[in-house]
């Protein structure tokens, strides 16, 4: 069996900045108006990370002391943004016909990898009419310090859920970045690089995947490596 794990932003969907914008919020709350993500490298990092990087940057001493402060407040103004914006909110093409195909599909466990903080992850699927349920298994920015370490946790949760382990080796992550990339090379994982966030195919294959598409709507390179042996 095989254990798919899909990256949320940029891959499942984008919500149009929504998530930057509440952050951004958020951080001015907390930690003052020197807070901004200007700069930093968003797309395929940690919230955890993303905040102490931006915090770091403001000068405030003790930032990490309001890191809670903050993932409650960025939650809030996530929920604001998504209501006001959320129609621009977008599912990647060819995501839900994959789900529906995979979700009856035997050889495979369908689950979640993302950096993003787990509260927020219901709220960005909700945003396009999608649920965590479809995710047999999932890991979040908020369970392990990095994202390569996200795949145990996965691994971990998979076994809970299906009474037997899975290897690295079993596990294909899904992505649109090259920390997707790098993630699934540390941990030895199959990697299907989709090129519908902020990375093209190329620079996707430069960053070390073998595998890159520009979309899911075509499903036959990934139901190819669910079909192969070695992922
Ligand atoms: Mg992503």
């Amino acid at each position: 069996m095989k254990l798919l794990l899909f990256d949320l932003d940029g891959t499942l969907l984008l919500t149009d900045g929504a998530g930057v914008r509440a952050m951004e919020r958020a951080g001015r709350r907390v930690l003052g108006e020197r807070f901004t993500l200007e700069g930093l490298t968003i797309a395929g990092g940690m919230d955890p990370l993303i905040y102490a990087e931006a915090a770091a940057r403001t000068g405030v001493k003790d930032a990490h002391l309001r890191h809670e402060s903050f993932r409650r407040l960025y939650l809030d103004e996530l929920r604001v943004e998504l209501a006001a914006n959320g129609h621009r909110a977008r599912v990647m093409p060819g995501i839900v016909e994959l789900l529906d195909r995979l979700a009856g599909d035997p050889r495979v466990l369908v689950g979640m990898l993302t950096g993003n903080y787990a509260a927020a992850v219901p709220l960005k699927l909700g945003a396009v009419g999608l649920g965590l349920e479809r995710f047999a298994v999932a890991a979040f920015g908020d369970d392990a310090a990095t994202r390569e370490a996200l795949v145990d946790v996965a691994l971990r949760r998979a076994t809970l859920r299906i009474g037997r382990s899975l290897s690295r080796a079993d596990v294909i992550v899904i992505g649109d970045t090259p920390a997707d990339v790098r993630c699934a090379a540390v941990n030895g994982c199959g990697l299907l690089a989709v090129a519908t966030g902020k990375y093209t195919a190329d620079e996707l294959r430069r960053a070390g995947a073998e595998v890159a598409v520009e979309n899911l709507s075509d499903p036959s390179p990934l139901l190819r490596m669910i079909d192969s042996p070695d992922a």
